[in-house]
């Protein structure tokens, strides 16, 4: 199947309220050519370098996300351009993005990365942590970013009431922070579901979903 087909199948399953980010990591511009030509203007990309380079050659109504992990030494090369910064587990990091953004005048959209899934090696905060940051006064300083909601990815499992059961702990802690809105923080996204798991995702109430494989095929 083409990636015209690939995509359509899946818009096809995705209710419309739920942000489709096609994840387009290691792949071809043409590639991405060709899921813009079909409508889509949301992609989601892992290293800063790679997107900045299909950044600067791809029309420009395209809406770039950062779904990587972000080291801050690298973030003033996204600043100028980037929509949303999925990643996002530290203070410092925040401080940084806000630092970079203020030098375009932006405010730049984050979502703070939980850390659901059994498995050490991936990023993300626990509980504690996601309250640390969003009750920190520090964080009322940053006029330049936008805490839009929560990011998460389950554990690498065919399992998949254990996969559920991550995703619904993400959801109940989404739930639970969304009452905390401040001046820059209104948690309204939830990014959760790949390709593999993306249909339990919404289910489990995700609203917003980053899809790689289903659509451009395997990398
Ligand atoms: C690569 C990647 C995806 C997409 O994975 P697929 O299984 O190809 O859909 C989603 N989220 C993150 C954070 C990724 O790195």
């Amino acid at each position: 199947m083409s990636i015209t087909e690939n995509l359509n199948k899946i818009k096809s399953t995705v209710p419309e309220n739920i942000t489709l980010v096609a994840v387009s990591k290691t792949k071809p511009v043409s590639n991405l050519m060709e899921a813009y030509e079909a409508g889509q203007r949301v992609f989601g990309e892992n290293k800063i370098q790679e997107m900045t380079e299909k950044w600067q050659t791809m029309p420009k109504d395209i809406q770039w996300h950062m779904i990587g992990h972000v080291q801050t030494n690298k973030v003033k090369f996204m600043a100028e351009y980037v929509s949303l910064i999925h990643g996002v587990d530290s203070l410092k990091l925040l401080e940084e993005i806000n630092k970079q953004a203020l030098k375009y005048n932006r405010v730049i959209d984050c979502l703070l990365q939980m850390h659901i899934a059994e498995e050490e090696t991936k990023f993300g905060l626990d509980e504690p942590e996601l309250k640390e940051i969003l009750n920190s006064e520090a964080l009322k300083n940053l006029n330049n970013i936008q805490i839009v909601g929560l990011m998460g990815m389950a554990t690498f499992t065919e399992n998949q009431s254990q996969i559920k059961k991550e995703f619904q702990n993400l959801k109940s802690i989404f739930d639970n922070y969304k009452k905390l809105k401040s001046e820059n923080s209104n948690l309204k996204f939830l990014s959760m579901g790949m390709s593999g798991d993306y249909q339990l995702a919404i289910e489990c109430g995700s609203n917003m979903v980053r899809i790689g494989s289903s659509i451009f095929g395997s990398r």
